[in-house]
């Protein structure tokens, strides 16, 4: 099935660009420049670069033998965990500064809810010797106090959003509103596949880079280049996209997509999109969201912190409507199960974003000659604080 954003930035019924008339030209400046700049052998060449000798790339495709034994399938890890920084995040914001300073950028703003795509936005800041400002709520930064201060050391100053629920969306308003008022010289660093057209794109060919090397990579162990599933965990979507993109026209390849369901889909505490959501316009772009029966966004809940967001991006929507990819969801108990028993079979601790995608496998059934890869987004270093609160290993 062919799976690309058309001229208008639409995947099927999902995408576009609904934003303010003010913020209209620097949407637009970024629209008619950012597929020759990709395209660019300079720019191919010096992103190629940092993801090599600063990111780490390729990282391994591992096969985990023991994981295989329990789920009877041949199981490879595509290892983004042991990107600098300990998640997939920084192959975006790796492209899209290198893509500020072609645009002649001087500063770099983004929004931050966990504080993750925060500190990938200052790290490659701090790179590049740019200015950083990130905006946060009041109410995630003393939720999240060791990424705010990991920010603060690499230079970025971190605003508090003050206004509203004091947390992701209101952070997303005062980067906007800052973006509005110093359209020439800043450049606005989104941190998934969400947002107005061309983001979602734009972050979907930079972490596209995920999938090109489980080609090879494949191809090197077992002979083939395509699995019979590739398995990713769905917060906006970017991990996802990227683990799926050069598969997308391949229907031979099973794409499985994991939501977080929070403490069940039942109990108002999840953050299941494709389950619990409607069409709407959401960040700048239509696609689905929960909302009330007024249109109101509805807060979602989950354990992981990466996963707690009340949409996806427009290509997941498309994805799910289409049956393109199946979307299963994990509640916080099978999917810090799943982190538990990776820890212990494979001697990997994941994020527990990424246990999600690691709880699907429970759920699913395999021929034993079945080649599954799993994208395992990130590492748990981060969330050993949740790990020890659960308790329960
Ligand atoms: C942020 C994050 C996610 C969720 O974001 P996507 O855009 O859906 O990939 C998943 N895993 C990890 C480790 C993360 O940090």
């Amino acid at each position: 099935m062919k799976i690309a954003v058309d001229e208008r930035g639409y995947y099927g019924n999902f995408g576009g660009a609904y934003i303010p008339e003010m913020l209209y030209p620097n949407v637009e400046e970024l629209r008619q420049n950012y597929l020759s700049i990709l395209n660019d052998e300079g720019f191919r060449k010096d992103f190629d670069h940092l993801l090599k000798t600063y990111v780490g790339r390729p990282t391994p495709l591992y096969f985990a033998k023991r994981l295989s034994e329990r789920y009877q399938a041949k199981i490879y890890l595509k290892r983004e965990d042991l990107c600098h920084t300990g998640a997939h995040k920084v192959n975006n914001t790796i492209g899209q500064i290198l893509l500020a300073k072609r645009l002649n950028k001087k500063n770099i703003i983004a929004e931050t809810g966990a504080g993750q795509h925060g500190v990938a936005t200052a790290t490659v800041c701090a790179l590049m010797g740019m200015e950083c400002i990130v905006y946060m709520g009041e109410i995630d930064m003393e939720r999240q106090k060791p990424n705010v201060e990991r920010m603060r050391i690499l230079g970025t100053e971190v605003r508090p959003a003050t206004s509203g629920s004091k947390t992701l969306k209101d952070a997303t308003n005062e980067a906007m509103r800052h973006w509005i008022n110093n359209p020439v010289d800043t450049h606005y660093i989104i941190g998934s596949v969400v947002g107005p057209h061309p983001y979602p794109d734009m972050v979907a060919r930079f972490q596209s880079v995920i999938s090109e090397e489980i080609k090879w990579q494949l191809k090197e162990t077992e002979g083939l280049e395509s699995p019979d599933y590739v398995i990713a965990c769905v917060g906006g979507g970017s991990n996802a996209a990227g683990a799926f993109y050069h598969y997308y026209e391949n229907d031979d390849v099973k794409l499985i997509a994991v939501e977080a369901a929070g403490l069940g889909n039942e109990t108002g505490k999840s953050a299941a999109t494709t389950t619990l959501g409607k069409p709407g316009v959401l960040h700048g772009s239509r696609t689905l969201l929960m909302q009330t029966k007024d249109g109101q966004v509805v807060e979602p809940y989950s354990i992981s912190a990466g996963l707690d967001y009340p949409g996806i991006g427009p290509v997941q929507a498309h994805l799910f409507e289409s049956g393109r990819a199946k979307f299963y969801s994990a509640t916080d108990e099978e999917a810090m199960k799943a982190g538990i028993l990776l820890s212990r079979l494979e001697g990997i601790i994941p994020a527990i974003e990424t246990a999600h995608a690691l709880a699907a496998l429970e759920k699913m059934t395999f021929s034993k000659d079945d080649v599954v890869v799993l994208n395992l987004s990130g590492r748990g270093d981060k969330d050993l604080e949740t790990y020890i609160k659960w308790g329960r290993y």
